[in-house]
Protein backbone atom coordinates (compact mmCIF):
# COMPACT_ATOMS: atom_id res chain seq x y z
CA UNK A 1 0.00 0.00 0.00
CA UNK A 2 0.82 3.40 -0.46
CA UNK A 3 -0.11 6.60 1.39
CA UNK A 4 0.62 10.42 0.55
CA UNK A 5 0.49 12.54 3.69
CA UNK A 6 -0.07 16.15 3.79
CA UNK A 7 1.49 17.88 6.31
CA UNK A 8 4.83 17.37 8.54
CA UNK A 9 3.49 18.19 11.98
CA UNK A 10 3.07 15.84 14.83
CA UNK A 11 -0.10 14.21 13.36
CA UNK A 12 1.25 13.73 10.24
CA UNK A 13 4.74 12.36 11.05
CA UNK A 14 2.96 10.34 14.03
CA UNK A 15 0.50 9.31 11.04
CA UNK A 16 3.43 8.48 8.69
CA UNK A 17 5.61 6.25 11.88
CA UNK A 18 2.53 3.92 12.41
CA UNK A 19 1.75 3.66 8.22
CA UNK A 20 5.85 2.75 8.11
CA UNK A 21 5.79 0.03 11.10
CA UNK A 22 3.07 -1.62 9.07
CA UNK A 23 4.88 -1.70 5.62
CA UNK A 24 2.81 0.86 4.01
CA UNK A 25 5.18 3.01 1.80
CA UNK A 26 4.69 6.71 2.36
CA UNK A 27 5.17 9.94 0.67
CA UNK A 28 5.28 12.73 3.06
CA UNK A 29 4.50 16.39 1.60
CA UNK A 30 5.55 19.43 3.56
CA UNK A 31 5.00 22.98 2.18
CA UNK A 32 7.68 24.46 4.01
CA UNK A 33 11.02 22.80 5.77
CA UNK A 34 10.81 19.52 7.49
CA UNK A 35 10.04 20.24 10.78
CA UNK A 36 8.67 23.71 9.82
CA UNK A 37 9.01 26.33 12.50
CA UNK A 38 5.35 28.05 11.38
CA UNK A 39 3.56 24.81 12.56
CA UNK A 40 1.94 24.24 15.78
CA UNK A 41 3.67 21.46 16.80
CA UNK A 42 7.17 23.34 16.85
CA UNK A 43 8.06 24.84 19.88
CA UNK A 44 9.81 23.94 23.00
CA UNK A 45 7.04 22.37 24.73
CA UNK A 46 3.85 20.58 24.69
CA UNK A 47 1.67 19.94 28.09
CA UNK A 48 0.28 16.48 28.67
CA UNK A 49 -1.82 15.85 31.58
CA UNK A 50 -5.02 14.17 32.88
CA UNK A 51 -6.56 16.67 34.54
CA UNK A 52 -9.42 17.37 31.59
CA UNK A 53 -12.77 18.58 32.62
CA UNK A 54 -15.97 16.36 32.77
CA UNK A 55 -14.22 14.36 29.73
CA UNK A 56 -14.23 11.20 30.76
CA UNK A 57 -12.67 10.64 27.20
CA UNK A 58 -10.08 12.21 27.27
CA UNK A 59 -8.84 11.54 30.57
CA UNK A 60 -8.96 8.12 29.31
CA UNK A 61 -6.75 8.96 26.03
CA UNK A 62 -4.02 10.06 27.95
CA UNK A 63 -3.11 7.02 29.33
CA UNK A 64 -3.63 5.53 25.61
CA UNK A 65 -1.08 8.48 24.79
CA UNK A 66 1.21 8.02 27.37
CA UNK A 67 1.55 4.27 26.19
CA UNK A 68 1.73 5.11 22.27
CA UNK A 69 4.75 8.13 23.50
CA UNK A 70 6.37 4.96 25.27
CA UNK A 71 6.58 2.37 22.03
CA UNK A 72 7.72 5.62 19.58
CA UNK A 73 10.47 6.42 22.26
CA UNK A 74 11.47 2.50 21.96
CA UNK A 75 11.51 2.96 17.99
CA UNK A 76 13.62 6.26 18.14
CA UNK A 77 15.70 5.30 20.91
CA UNK A 78 15.24 8.65 22.27
CA UNK A 79 12.88 10.34 25.02
CA UNK A 80 11.16 13.63 24.51
CA UNK A 81 9.69 13.68 27.92
CA UNK A 82 9.78 15.57 31.42
CA UNK A 83 7.48 15.41 34.06
CA UNK A 84 7.14 18.11 35.78
CA UNK A 85 3.51 17.08 38.05
CA UNK A 86 0.50 19.02 37.78
CA UNK A 87 -1.23 21.82 39.64
CA UNK A 88 -4.20 22.40 39.26
CA UNK A 89 -5.64 25.73 40.91
CA UNK A 90 -9.13 26.28 42.39
CA UNK A 91 -11.10 24.76 45.35
CA UNK A 92 -13.20 21.38 45.34
CA UNK A 93 -16.03 24.80 44.99
CA UNK A 94 -15.31 25.57 41.38
CA UNK A 95 -17.50 23.56 39.39
CA UNK A 96 -15.15 22.93 36.96
CA UNK A 97 -12.34 21.82 39.32
CA UNK A 98 -15.04 19.22 40.83
CA UNK A 99 -16.42 17.56 37.66
CA UNK A 100 -12.85 17.07 36.79
CA UNK A 101 -11.93 15.30 40.07
CA UNK A 102 -14.84 12.98 39.52
CA UNK A 103 -14.00 12.32 36.25
CA UNK A 104 -10.55 11.79 37.37
CA UNK A 105 -11.83 9.29 40.10
CA UNK A 106 -14.23 7.70 36.95
CA UNK A 107 -10.56 6.76 35.21
CA UNK A 108 -8.96 5.28 38.39
CA UNK A 109 -7.16 8.71 39.43
CA UNK A 110 -6.75 9.89 42.57
CA UNK A 111 -5.80 13.66 43.46
CA UNK A 112 -4.38 15.37 46.65
CA UNK A 113 -6.21 18.46 47.54
CA UNK A 114 -4.47 20.43 49.31
CA UNK A 115 -5.26 22.69 52.29
CA UNK A 116 -4.19 26.60 52.37
CA UNK A 117 -1.56 25.57 54.90
CA UNK A 118 -0.11 22.89 52.38
CA UNK A 119 -0.28 25.35 49.38
CA UNK A 120 1.41 27.86 51.08
CA UNK A 121 4.36 25.76 52.20
CA UNK A 122 4.94 23.91 48.87
CA UNK A 123 4.32 26.87 46.42
CA UNK A 124 5.35 30.09 47.69
CA UNK A 125 5.70 31.63 44.65
CA UNK A 126 1.81 31.67 45.04
CA UNK A 127 -0.05 34.81 45.89
CA UNK A 128 -2.25 34.68 48.94
CA UNK A 129 -5.24 34.76 46.58
CA UNK A 130 -4.93 31.50 44.81
CA UNK A 131 -3.71 29.86 48.07
CA UNK A 132 -6.54 30.83 49.50
CA UNK A 133 -8.84 29.24 47.11
CA UNK A 134 -6.71 26.19 47.20
CA UNK A 135 -6.40 23.49 44.27
CA UNK A 136 -5.27 20.13 43.73
CA UNK A 137 -1.94 18.03 42.63
CA UNK A 138 -1.26 15.23 40.70
CA UNK A 139 2.55 13.56 40.37
CA UNK A 140 1.62 12.81 36.78
CA UNK A 141 1.67 15.41 33.82
CA UNK A 142 4.63 17.06 32.15
CA UNK A 143 6.02 18.38 28.94
CA UNK A 144 6.95 16.77 25.80
CA UNK A 145 9.79 18.49 24.09
CA UNK A 146 7.55 18.76 20.70
CA UNK A 147 10.48 20.48 18.54
CA UNK A 148 12.84 17.67 19.05
CA UNK A 149 9.98 14.82 18.88
CA UNK A 150 9.00 16.21 15.29
CA UNK A 151 12.81 16.11 14.39
CA UNK A 152 13.85 12.86 15.81
CA UNK A 153 10.25 11.58 13.55
CA UNK A 154 11.32 12.90 11.02
CA UNK A 155 15.14 11.63 11.26
CA UNK A 156 14.06 8.40 11.86
CA UNK A 157 11.14 8.35 9.13
CA UNK A 158 14.04 9.21 6.34
CA UNK A 159 16.79 6.67 7.79
CA UNK A 160 13.81 3.55 7.47
CA UNK A 161 13.24 5.22 3.88
CA UNK A 162 10.09 6.92 3.90
CA UNK A 163 9.70 9.28 0.72
CA UNK A 164 9.79 12.91 2.96
CA UNK A 165 9.27 16.08 0.95
CA UNK A 166 9.96 19.54 2.35
CA UNK A 167 8.92 22.58 0.23
CA UNK A 168 6.41 20.49 -1.82
CA UNK A 169 3.35 22.45 -0.70
CA UNK A 170 -0.04 20.69 -2.17
CA UNK A 171 -2.48 22.83 -3.86
CA UNK A 172 -5.12 20.47 -4.96
CA UNK A 173 -6.18 17.00 -3.47
CA UNK A 174 -8.70 14.16 -5.43
CA UNK A 175 -10.24 11.82 -2.96
CA UNK A 176 -11.54 9.93 -5.43
CA UNK A 177 -8.04 9.30 -7.61
CA UNK A 178 -5.99 9.76 -4.45
CA UNK A 179 -3.84 12.57 -5.85
CA UNK A 180 -2.37 15.35 -4.83
CA UNK A 181 -1.31 18.09 -7.24
CA UNK A 182 1.61 20.33 -6.05
CA UNK A 183 2.06 24.06 -6.67
CA UNK A 184 4.84 23.06 -9.76
CA UNK A 185 2.02 21.46 -10.86
CA UNK A 186 3.80 17.70 -10.33
CA UNK A 187 0.69 15.27 -9.99
CA UNK A 188 1.26 11.95 -7.18
CA UNK A 189 -0.86 9.13 -6.52
CA UNK A 190 -1.33 7.02 -4.27
CA UNK A 191 -3.61 4.28 -2.41
CA UNK A 192 -4.77 7.02 -0.13
CA UNK A 193 -4.02 10.60 0.90
CA UNK A 194 -4.23 12.11 4.40
CA UNK A 195 -4.39 15.78 5.11
CA UNK A 196 -2.55 16.28 8.21
CA UNK A 197 -1.91 20.15 7.16
CA UNK A 198 -2.90 22.00 10.85
CA UNK A 199 -4.17 25.73 10.84
CA UNK A 200 -4.05 25.27 6.87
CA UNK A 201 -6.47 22.49 6.68
CA UNK A 202 -9.38 25.06 5.80
CA UNK A 203 -7.47 26.25 2.76
CA UNK A 204 -6.67 22.73 1.45
CA UNK A 205 -10.20 21.42 1.96
CA UNK A 206 -12.47 23.93 2.14
CA UNK A 207 -15.69 22.12 3.11
CA UNK A 208 -13.47 21.67 6.40
CA UNK A 209 -14.92 24.87 7.19
CA UNK A 210 -17.53 24.67 8.81
CA UNK A 211 -16.26 23.04 11.35
CA UNK A 212 -12.81 24.16 11.74
CA UNK A 213 -11.74 27.65 12.52
CA UNK A 214 -8.03 29.37 12.53
CA UNK A 215 -6.92 30.69 15.67
CA UNK A 216 -4.32 32.81 16.30
CA UNK A 217 -2.72 32.55 19.87
CA UNK A 218 -0.21 34.38 21.83
CA UNK A 219 1.98 32.68 24.18
CA UNK A 220 4.91 34.77 26.66
CA UNK A 221 8.39 34.02 27.77
CA UNK A 222 9.33 35.54 30.96
CA UNK A 223 12.17 35.85 33.17
CA UNK A 224 11.05 35.26 36.72
CA UNK A 225 12.36 37.92 39.39
CA UNK A 226 16.27 35.90 39.89
CA UNK A 227 15.76 35.09 44.20
CA UNK A 228 12.62 32.96 42.28
CA UNK A 229 14.33 30.77 39.52
CA UNK A 230 15.63 27.80 41.48
CA UNK A 231 11.72 27.63 43.21
CA UNK A 232 10.34 28.12 39.63
CA UNK A 233 12.93 25.18 38.63
CA UNK A 234 10.98 22.92 41.19
CA UNK A 235 7.72 24.10 40.05
CA UNK A 236 4.64 21.62 38.47
CA UNK A 237 3.03 22.95 35.67
CA UNK A 238 0.33 25.13 36.79
CA UNK A 239 -3.17 24.82 35.36
CA UNK A 240 -5.98 27.39 35.81
CA UNK A 241 -8.85 26.30 33.40
CA UNK A 242 -12.20 27.06 34.89
CA UNK A 243 -15.23 27.23 33.34
CA UNK A 244 -15.44 27.68 29.17
CA UNK A 245 -11.98 27.22 29.05
CA UNK A 246 -10.66 30.40 30.30
CA UNK A 247 -7.88 30.78 32.47
CA UNK A 248 -4.18 30.29 31.65
CA UNK A 249 -1.73 27.73 31.76
CA UNK A 250 1.92 28.05 32.80
CA UNK A 251 5.09 25.44 32.03
CA UNK A 252 7.88 25.96 34.71
CA UNK A 253 11.49 26.05 32.90
CA UNK A 254 12.65 22.72 32.36
CA UNK A 255 15.99 21.99 31.38
CA UNK A 256 17.01 24.35 28.28
CA UNK A 257 13.77 26.45 28.32
CA UNK A 258 12.65 29.25 29.71
CA UNK A 259 8.97 29.91 31.57
CA UNK A 260 6.04 29.97 29.42
CA UNK A 261 2.74 31.21 29.54
CA UNK A 262 0.02 30.64 28.10
CA UNK A 263 -3.84 31.58 27.55
CA UNK A 264 -6.34 29.08 27.22
CA UNK A 265 -9.18 31.53 25.30
CA UNK A 266 -9.07 30.74 21.34
CA UNK A 267 -8.93 34.06 19.71
CA UNK A 268 -10.56 31.86 16.72
CA UNK A 269 -9.23 34.69 14.33
CA UNK A 270 -6.02 34.88 12.01
CA UNK A 271 -4.54 33.54 9.03
CA UNK A 272 -1.51 31.50 9.58
CA UNK A 273 0.44 32.50 6.36
CA UNK A 274 0.20 36.10 7.94
CA UNK A 275 3.00 37.68 9.70
CA UNK A 276 3.87 35.94 13.14
CA UNK A 277 4.68 38.85 14.76
CA UNK A 278 3.02 39.06 18.46
CA UNK A 279 3.10 42.72 20.37
CA UNK A 280 4.23 43.51 23.94
CA UNK A 281 0.87 44.57 25.11
CA UNK A 282 -0.46 40.89 23.40
CA UNK A 283 2.03 39.30 25.99
CA UNK A 284 1.18 41.56 28.63
CA UNK A 285 -2.29 40.74 28.50
CA UNK A 286 -1.63 37.03 28.77
CA UNK A 287 0.74 37.81 31.95
CA UNK A 288 -2.40 39.81 33.40
CA UNK A 289 -3.80 36.38 33.50
CA UNK A 290 -1.57 35.42 36.55
CA UNK A 291 -2.36 38.15 38.43
CA UNK A 292 -4.03 37.13 41.63
CA UNK A 293 -2.10 34.04 41.16
CA UNK A 294 1.17 34.56 41.38
CA UNK A 295 3.22 36.43 43.76
CA UNK A 296 5.10 40.09 43.04
CA UNK A 297 3.94 39.58 39.81
CA UNK A 298 5.33 42.82 38.50
CA UNK A 299 8.57 41.75 38.73
CA UNK A 300 8.51 39.28 35.98
CA UNK A 301 10.03 40.60 32.44
CA UNK A 302 8.75 39.65 29.49
CA UNK A 303 11.51 37.94 26.98
CA UNK A 304 9.68 37.17 24.11
CA UNK A 305 5.88 37.05 23.37
CA UNK A 306 5.15 34.71 20.25
CA UNK A 307 1.81 33.98 18.17
CA UNK A 308 1.21 30.51 16.82
CA UNK A 309 -1.82 28.83 15.30
CA UNK A 310 -4.59 26.14 15.48
CA UNK A 311 -7.67 25.39 14.55
CA UNK A 312 -10.28 24.85 16.75
CA UNK A 313 -13.60 22.60 16.42
CA UNK A 314 -16.58 24.01 18.21
CA UNK A 315 -16.68 21.35 20.94
CA UNK A 316 -12.92 20.97 21.10
CA UNK A 317 -12.97 17.26 19.28
CA UNK A 318 -10.45 16.09 16.99
CA UNK A 319 -12.18 15.78 13.47
CA UNK A 320 -11.81 12.38 11.49
CA UNK A 321 -13.03 13.36 7.84
CA UNK A 322 -12.87 10.66 5.57
CA UNK A 323 -14.23 10.96 1.26
CA UNK A 324 -13.42 8.83 -0.92
CA UNK A 325 -9.38 7.68 -0.73
CA UNK A 326 -9.15 11.02 1.50
CA UNK A 327 -8.94 11.37 5.80
CA UNK A 328 -8.61 14.77 6.99
CA UNK A 329 -7.23 14.40 10.58
CA UNK A 330 -6.93 17.60 12.95
CA UNK A 331 -5.57 17.18 16.11
CA UNK A 332 -6.91 21.16 16.96
CA UNK A 333 -8.08 23.07 19.89
CA UNK A 334 -4.98 23.82 21.03
CA UNK A 335 -4.71 20.52 23.06
CA UNK A 336 -3.80 17.81 20.76
CA UNK A 337 -0.05 17.28 20.53
CA UNK A 338 -0.39 14.88 23.92
CA UNK A 339 -2.56 13.08 21.51
CA UNK A 340 -0.33 12.92 18.35
CA UNK A 341 1.22 9.71 18.92
CA UNK A 342 -2.32 8.10 19.47
CA UNK A 343 -4.04 10.10 16.92
CA UNK A 344 -1.08 9.30 14.25
CA UNK A 345 -1.88 5.15 14.97
CA UNK A 346 -5.60 5.45 14.85
CA UNK A 347 -5.13 7.70 11.24
CA UNK A 348 -3.13 4.95 10.59
CA UNK A 349 -5.72 2.01 11.14
CA UNK A 350 -8.31 4.15 9.66
CA UNK A 351 -6.11 4.47 6.11
CA UNK A 352 -5.79 0.94 6.80
CA UNK A 353 -9.47 0.01 7.31
CA UNK A 354 -8.38 -1.76 10.37
CA UNK A 355 -10.65 0.50 12.73
CA UNK A 356 -14.48 1.77 12.06
CA UNK A 357 -15.14 5.38 11.28
CA UNK A 358 -17.99 6.15 13.28
CA UNK A 359 -16.28 4.31 16.30
CA UNK A 360 -13.23 6.54 15.84
CA UNK A 361 -15.53 9.85 15.16
CA UNK A 362 -16.68 8.96 18.82
CA UNK A 363 -13.60 8.62 20.44
CA UNK A 364 -12.28 11.99 19.27
CA UNK A 365 -14.83 13.61 21.12
CA UNK A 366 -13.07 12.64 24.47
CA UNK A 367 -16.78 12.07 25.64
C1 LIG B 1 0.64 28.17 21.67
C2 LIG B 1 0.20 26.74 21.61
C3 LIG B 1 0.21 25.99 22.77
C4 LIG B 1 -0.21 24.66 22.73
N1 LIG B 1 -0.15 23.92 23.88
C5 LIG B 1 -0.48 22.63 23.84
C6 LIG B 1 -0.31 21.83 25.00
O1 LIG B 1 0.16 22.29 26.03
N2 LIG B 1 -0.67 20.52 24.92
C7 LIG B 1 -1.16 19.97 23.78
O2 LIG B 1 -1.49 18.80 23.78
N3 LIG B 1 -1.31 20.71 22.65
C8 LIG B 1 -0.98 22.01 22.66
N4 LIG B 1 -1.10 22.77 21.54
C9 LIG B 1 -1.73 22.19 20.35
C10 LIG B 1 -0.77 21.36 19.53
O3 LIG B 1 0.46 22.01 19.37
C11 LIG B 1 -1.44 21.09 18.18
O4 LIG B 1 -2.71 20.52 18.42
C12 LIG B 1 -0.63 20.11 17.33
O5 LIG B 1 0.73 20.46 17.29
C13 LIG B 1 -1.22 20.09 15.94
O6 LIG B 1 -0.42 19.26 15.12
P1 LIG B 1 -0.74 19.11 13.59
O7 LIG B 1 0.23 18.13 13.03
O8 LIG B 1 -2.19 18.84 13.42
O9 LIG B 1 -0.53 20.57 12.96
P2 LIG B 1 0.85 21.34 12.66
O10 LIG B 1 1.87 21.02 13.65
O11 LIG B 1 0.51 22.77 12.46
O12 LIG B 1 1.34 20.70 11.29
C14 LIG B 1 0.67 20.96 10.06
C15 LIG B 1 1.74 20.95 8.98
O13 LIG B 1 1.11 20.90 7.71
C16 LIG B 1 1.85 21.70 6.81
N5 LIG B 1 0.97 22.06 5.70
C17 LIG B 1 -0.15 22.79 5.78
N6 LIG B 1 -0.72 22.92 4.56
C18 LIG B 1 0.06 22.25 3.69
C19 LIG B 1 -0.01 22.04 2.29
N7 LIG B 1 -1.00 22.54 1.56
N8 LIG B 1 0.97 21.31 1.71
C20 LIG B 1 2.00 20.76 2.45
N9 LIG B 1 2.10 20.97 3.79
C21 LIG B 1 1.14 21.70 4.41
C22 LIG B 1 2.26 22.88 7.69
O14 LIG B 1 3.34 23.60 7.14
C23 LIG B 1 2.61 22.19 9.00
O15 LIG B 1 3.97 21.83 9.07
C24 LIG B 1 -0.68 24.09 21.53
C25 LIG B 1 -0.66 24.85 20.35
C26 LIG B 1 -0.21 26.16 20.39
C27 LIG B 1 -0.19 26.94 19.10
Amino acid sequence: MRVIIVGGGIAGLATAWSLQKSGVQVTLLEQGPLPNPQASSVDDHRLIRYPYGPRLGFTRMVGDAYAAWDEMWADLGERHYVETGTLVLGGPADAYNKATVATLAHAGHTVDWLTEAELARDYPLLEEAAIATGGFRMNSGGALRCGRIVQALARHLAFLGADLRPHSPVVDVDPVLAQVTLSDSTRLTADAVVVTAGAWATKLLPALASTLTPSRQVIVYVAPPPETVATWQRMPMLLNIGENNAGFYLVPPIPGTGLKIGDHRFSRTGDPDAPRTATIAEARAVLEQCRGQIRNLDAYRILEPKACFYTVEPHESFVFHQQDKLLAVSACSGHGFKFGSIIGKTAASLVQGQRDLAEVKHWATGV
